[in-house]
């Protein structure tokens, strides 16, 4: 399936190992955590993170088994998508999140248990409603 800009030339392009380490992040799975979920030889375990860092290097492409590893052992990533940032023209690729890369097909739950919102200004309302309580508690 293609997914098309829903907010096409809005924002700068988000590229493949930005994509790879917003999703990551907004699993909230670590690299070393990320690194034991993908390979349970604890000898390995150094390798990997090695390796998982230079996945989110600017200018690195996952192969697509890759991909597929880390979407059933590591966080859900929208392989397509990746792709997608790897191949398409800046202004075919889809619309995501600025914060988090979440899209419209992978959208992220807010507090009240709602599908988040795309904003005009490149983040979701999750991000936005997470920003706030971050702003909110300074403040206190
Ligand atoms: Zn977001
Ligand atoms: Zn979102």
């Amino acid at each position: 399936m293609k997914h098309e800009p829903i907010l096409p030339g809005l924002k700068p392009a988000m590229m493949p190992w930005d994509f790879i380490r917003l999703r990551r992040e907004a699993a909230g799975v670590s690299i070393p955590e990320l690194a034991r979920r993908l390979d349970d030889v604890p000898e390995h375990r150094a390798d990997v993170e090695r390796n998982l860092r230079i996945w989110e290097s600017p200018g690195v492409r996952l192969k697509l088994y890759l991909l597929e590893t880390v979407n059933r052992r590591g966080f859900p990533i929208d392989i397509e998508i990746y792709r997608q940032l790897c191949e398409d023209p800046v202004d075919h690729h889809p619309t995501l999140c600025t914060g988090c890369a979440c899209s419209v097909w992978t959208p992220c739950t807010t507090r009240d248990g709602a599908e988040c919102r795309h904003e005009e200004d490149g983040t979701c309302t999750a991000c936005k409603e997470k920003a706030e309580r971050r702003t909110t508690r300074r403040a206190a």
